[in-house]
């Protein structure tokens, strides 16, 4: 066998390359990991993390509000975007120490530097070439932002965190989870904000339901939507930015936040010289043992085009490094039933299909739904409701869908995704008992079928 430098080359530090790096040096393989950029990639460093560190300190505005209905007398609060700011950075330079240190200690070698793929086992970066018997590409995605006159003058989710002063008027260009995101959180901050969309509801994939209450929710928070339109062009005036959209209408706003989708980091990375040719979108087509049409190359997360998830990621690095690393029988990524969260105000969390999918997929189902004032709400007169929503297959009873829109709705279907995972009944779900008072019990609790 040839005598390489390593047994595993990763090029990407961020959340399924560091997975995948420390737990196959755990099982004794050599490993080294190539990083350019954020040591923890964008989930630690532009993206999950400080994202729910803004979430947080945005739903204050709504605490400060509710105190006074339960007796507590609050002076007039006042924001201060650069405590935040720098709290939050330090918080994350915190994070990339605790990752460099976990990678050391499990005796991966970490090189600084652009890693470009020169050949089926050979990575250059800068002047020197490391080989492997195998390399692994867990470069990730990175913002999109479409063509258009002034697009440069767009924040993307890379910059938005850092920006040196708040944006008082913010406009957010997109109806994923980045925009919906960002529209709550700068909302929440103070500033007069703005989503435009060129669908005619939010969140598309998500349940009809669930898109059309949060779109309501969040207008009623305040949120100024201008559905149906794109963004035409964007001119520089003075110190603020005129946005004309495809309506003729001008906005002027501070600061304009893209968040037109990721595709794969691929640019600059050689893969022509093994002749891996992305699609369109930047993603690395894999078998499903993620591995790309070279035999010693493998690729997973955000650049082969999956659910761009970190728990995705971190999964797929483990069932990877078990399938190379391992004497055991193959594993494969099950990608079913992967419970997720959109951390706008109020929070979506969401397990399994929606309505509209399990019509298609299923010949007969029972909905059951209930939108509710959650009773924090009640003294503080916060006008804020819920919504919760199990789809159930008729023939199996099987929960096949559990959608929650209210406060800490992650928090709540991070629990109920197992259950739908593990292919509890309805019946199941009504002969568990609930915990009272929460909000939570309403899912065990759901007797009528709304609709069928
Ligand atoms: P999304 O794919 O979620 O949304 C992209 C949005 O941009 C869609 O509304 C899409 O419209 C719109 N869009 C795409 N292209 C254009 C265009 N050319 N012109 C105008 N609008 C356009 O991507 P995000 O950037 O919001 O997030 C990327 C991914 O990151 C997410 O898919 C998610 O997997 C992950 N993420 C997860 C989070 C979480 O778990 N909480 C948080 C943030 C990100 P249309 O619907 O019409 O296609």
């Amino acid at each position: 066998m040839p005598n390489y430098d390593f047994d595993l080359l990763v090029i990407g530090a961020g959340s399924g390359g560091v997975r995948a790096a420390r737990t196959a040096a755990g099982r004794g393989v050599k490993v080294a990991i190539i990083e350019d950029r954020y040591w923890g990639g964008t989930c630690v460093n532009v993206g999950c993390v400080p994202k729910k560190l803004y979430s947080y300190a945005s739903h204050f505005a709504e605490d400060f509000k509710d105190a006074a209905g339960y007796g507590w007398t609050v002076s007039e609060p006042e924001f201060d975007w650069a405590t935040l700011r720098d709290n939050q950075r330090n918080e994350i330079l915190r994070l990339n120490g605790v990752y460099n240190r976990l990678l050391e200690g499990s005796g991966v070698q970490r090189i600084e530097g652009r890693g470009v793929v020169i050949s089926a086992h050979e990575v250059q970066v800068g002047e020197q070439i490391y080989s492997a018997e195998r390399l692994l590409i867990a470069t990730g995605s990175w913002p999109y932002i479409p063509d258009f006159p002034g697009s440069e003058l767009c924040l993307s989710s890379n910059e938005v965190f850092n920006l040196p002063e708040f944006p008082k008027r913010f406009l957010v260009y997109g109806g994923g989870y980045i925009a919906t995101e960002f529209a709550s959180i700068f909302k929440g901050l103070g500033a007069e904000t703005t989503q435009v969309y060129r669908g005619d509801k939010i969140l598309r994939g998500f349940d009809e339901e669930v898109r059309g209450f949060v779109q309501e929710e969040m207008q009623q928070h305040g949120v100024n939507f201008f559905l149906g339109r794109e963004i035409l062009r964007i001119d520089k005036h003075l110190n603020a930015l005129a946005v004309t959209l495809s309506d003729g209408r001008t906005l002027e706003v501070d600061a304009v936040l893209c968040a037109t989708g990721r595709r794969g980091n691929v640019e600059n990375l050689g893969l022509e010289n093994v002749g891996i040719k992305p699609n369109s979108l930047g993603e690395i087509s894999i078998d499903a043992n993620f591995c790309t049409q070279v035999p010693s190359i493998y690729a997973l997360g955000d650049v082969t085009g999956g659910p761009q998830l970190t728990p995705v990621a971190l999964a797929e690095a483990m069932t990877l490094v078990h399938n190379l690393y391992s004497e055991e029988e193959n594993r494969v990524m099950d990608y079913s039933n992967i419970a997720t969260a959109v951390f706008c105000h109020p929070n979506i969390g969401t397990v399994g299909v929606s309505e509209e999918e399990a019509r298609k997929v299923y010949k007969n189902i029972r909905v059951y739904t209930t939108c509710f004032k959650p009773m924090r709400n009640t003294l503080s007169g916060n006008p804020s409701r819920c919504l919760m929503k199990l789809v159930v297959d008729a023939a199996s009873d099987k929960v096949v869908g559990c959608h929650v829109v209210g406060p800490d709705a992650g928090e709540l279907v991070q629990g109920i995704g197992i259950a739908v995972k593990a292919g509890l009944t309805k019946a199941d779900f009504d002969a568990t008992i609930g915990i009272h008072p929460t909000s939570a019990e309403e899912l065990v609790t759901l007797r009528s079928v709304t609709r069928t």
